[in-house]
């Protein structure tokens, strides 16, 4: 009988065909990205887990990569006779093999005993946790082990990195023993099946659902879903459709033409005529409207973030957006078109010299326009906690954004956006020569951070393509009915290439 390995029974957890690919064709397996980066953070948080279980170095680690699943069994199991805290200790047993975190030795009634510690780079527990300690408590109790309790660690989200590598308020301990020991059974009756879906030679018929992204993303979407027709102009295009696109999905509806026209806002309806009549709708009187009431000089800002589960600078919480870059066009009351930019790929703190760089670009008055605004202003309310010399001059800049995202929302619709108005989608549908992509190294956020983190991409292009993206906007939303429109027309026009115009 083949050991099913823990990922492996919670891979069956979430459907029973996805064990069956792992095991049978894996070479159909395409993780995303994002599941690539969060295995990345997983072994970050477990690496500190290891600092903080372990504060005298005198734990051990069980490698299987290097030792082979056999000797990684043996020696965890021969280690089980000494008093130190053993990391990544493997059982097999009751069909199922498992590697545990954490193990901490403890003596209860002179008796040694054993406290399991999963650990997780969430920053709550979640019901597949739950499962996963379940099956870990089974696997390590049918192998024989004195396990007293069984614990889930996850981030504290609200901890602060005091610095100096002491990272012993990172985790959270949630204690799972009672519901891990009293599902016993149920781990038991998963394995069966699980090992009874292994063993067939058939495919088993699932179909594709909304447990193919829950709890993970699964790898194997592509290839269950590539005979499934796919719409010319599906209805989730349309805006915040929530419990009506599930009515329409179960009357088999897949085609925006065939939504009826009496079910929609005006919102969707706009997305629905124009997408299928592929026209563009611009209210430019009503933008300019929007945009009269904010004079020259005006800033134009985009701040790029990056986020470690377990933070680096003194000051910062898990996962906390830190600023490390802004790109700030301005366009003075003469017309005179600027760009400040501030960039720290130090690898130090850079939110205090950014705060400082930032207070002394964006002057006193005049509009500072910026695509979403939430997400630029919590950045700046956080500055302002931590530096409270600076809190004032930051929040004065606060008070003066003005989000371009509902006027855009509200004002402008290209089909190619596909019922989204996120910067990527309007970009390239407003000046087709700034598309987003093209920009080299400038694909998503995700690719920003990955250039803070020092992936060989020119950081200068990050700064100014935040600069185009935001110019693009005034271009498009004011167009001739405000002094920002007839200058950026203009200037669009004297030129074959607005790039030119804003590297100048
Ligand atoms: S994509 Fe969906 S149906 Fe296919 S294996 Fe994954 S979870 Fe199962």
């Amino acid at each position: 009988m083949r050991h099913l390995s823990k990922s492996k029974l919670l891979a069956f957890r979430q459907c029973p065909k996805r064990l069956w690919l792992e095991i049978h064709r894996p070479d159909l397996r395409a993780d995303s990205a994002a599941t690539e980066a969060s295995f990345q953070i997983g072994h970050q948080v477990g690496d500190i887990a290891r600092q903080i279980y372990d504060p005298q170095h005198q734990g051990i680690l069980i490698d299987v990569q290097t030792e082979g699943f056999q000797q990684a069994f043996e020696r965890s199991t021969a280690l089980l006779n000494f008093d130190q805290p053993i990391f990544e200790a493997g059982f097999s047993a009751g069909g199922a093999l498992a590697f545990a975190d954490v193990m901490l030795p403890e003596n209860i009634d002179g008796k040694r005993v054993w406290h399991i510690v999963e650990v997780k780079s969430s920053t709550c527990v979640k019901d597949y946790h739950r499962d996963d300690v379940a099956v870990q408590a089974f696997v390590a109790r049918t192998a024989g082990v004195a396990l007293h309790s069984i614990a889930l660690a996850h981030i504290d989200s609200s901890w602060t990195y005091p610095g100096d590598e002491d990272y012993s308020g990172l985790l959270i301990e949630n204690d799972l023993t009672t519901e891990a020991f009293a599902r016993t059974q149920e781990v038991k009756a998963w394995i069966e099946k699980a090992q009874q879906t292994a063993a067939s030679l058939t495919e088993p018929a699932i179909e594709t659902g909304s447990h193919c992204d829950t709890p993970y993303a699964c790898g194997f979407d592509g290839y269950c879903r590539r005979n499934e027709p796919q719409a010319q102009y599906p209805i989730h295009w349309l805006p915040h459709l929530g419990a009506k696109a599930r009515g329409l999905a179960a009357q088999g509806v897949t085609e925006l033409a065939d939504v009826p026209d009496d079910l929609l806002s005006p919102k969707q309806l706009r997305v629905k005529t124009h997408t299928l009549s592929n026209t563009v709708y611009f209210d430019s009187a009503g933008a300019a409207a929007d945009l009269a009431m904010h004079p020259l000089p005006a800033y134009f800002l985009d701040f790029e973030t990056v986020q470690f589960a377990v933070p680096i600078w003194r000051g910062t919480r898990p996962y906390q957006l830190n600023t490390y870059q802004f790109s700030l066009h301005t366009l003075s009351a003469s017309g005179q078109l600027g760009h400040t930019e501030f960039l720290d790929l130090s690898g130090g703190d850079p939110s205090e010299s950014l705060a400082h760089a930032l207070i002394a670009s964006c002057g006193t008055r005049g509009p500072v326009f910026v695509y979403n605004a939430a997400f630029e202003t919590t950045r700046i309310n956080e500055l302002a906690v931590r530096f409270a010399a600076l809190r004032d001059a930051l929040l004065a800049i606060n008070a003066r954004v003005v989000d371009l995202l509902p006027i855009a929302r509200e004002r402008y619709y290209h089909p190619s956006q596909q019922g989204r108005w996120s910067i990527k989608k309007v970009l390239p549908a407003v000046v087709p020569e700034l598309r987003y992509d093209a920009l080299e190294g400038v694909q998503d956020g995700g690719m920003a951070m990955e250039a803070f983190l020092g992936f060989p991409l020119k950081a200068g292009h990050l700064a100014i393509s935040m600069g185009y993206v935001l110019f693009a906007h005034v271009v498009f939303l004011a167009v001739e009915a405000h002094p920002f429109g007839r200058l950026a027309i203009q200037r669009h026009q004297e030129t074959e290439n607005l790039t030119d115009v804003l590297l100048r």
